[in-house]
């Protein structure tokens, strides 16, 4: 299983009213064997999967294997010049796909496609996702401070109990019997001891 580390927000760079097969056929005509995101935000809010969650985007590069991309359809105005331009259909469902996603990966840090190069405009390779999504979605995105290991430690353990249990349950039967036996030996010892000193 991938270990996801972030979760990118980009736009799709193009028209709102850009389809799904427009954007795949998009990124095969780039050459890509995958699509550029896991999952794409549409104006009137529908969300749709281009790509299993196991499997890895061509969304930020040199950060694609430990991330999920997803994106809204939109970002440019007429003249390709970038503005956040969501519906709030697009912004609602943006909300609930990524909560979801930090449901199912708790340590993983939602940010925009931008803020890989900080914060400063100029060192900006692209605009996108024409917003700040690291600051919108701080909420949703809040890792756990690393200075509380009782807080940061509590997704972790939730989510390995049901693996981890079943194999500890045959560990403990096997260990008692033993325990055990290693008690009632030391008691006979004990017996056979206390029998010849009384003799
Ligand atoms: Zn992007």
């Amino acid at each position: 299983m991938r270990q996801i580390k972030r979760i990118f927000v980009h736009c799709t760079a193009g028209s709102q009213k850009t389809t799904l097969k427009q954007l795949e056929n998009e990124f095969k005509a780039k050459g890509w064997k995958s699509p550029g995101y896991h999952y794409v935000v549409f104006p009137d809010g529908k969300i749709e999967q281009m790509l299993d969650e196991s499997k890895v985007s061509n969304g930020v590069k040199g950060y694609n294997s430990t991330s999920i991309n997803v994106a809204y359809v939109g970002g440019v105005d007429s003249k390709l010049k970038p503005v956040d331009n969501r519906t709030e259909a697009q912004k609602d469902a943006l909300i609930t796909l990524l909560s979801g996603l930090r449901e199912r990966y708790p340590n993983a840090h939602i940010m925009g496609h931008r803020d890989i190069w900080g914060k400063d405009p100029k060192k900006w390779q692209k605009w996108c996702p024409c917003f700040d999504a690291e600051a919108e979605y701080a909420e949703i995105g809040k890792v756990v401070p690393v200075q509380n290991p009782t807080l940061m430690l509590e997704p972790i353990a939730q989510v390995d109990t049901s693996e981890v249990v079943p194999v500890e349950a045959p560990v403990q039967e096997v260990v008692e019997p033993v325990k055990n036996n290693k008690k009632s030996f030391f008691s006979i010892i004990v017996n056979l001891f206390s029998k010849l000193i009384r003799k």
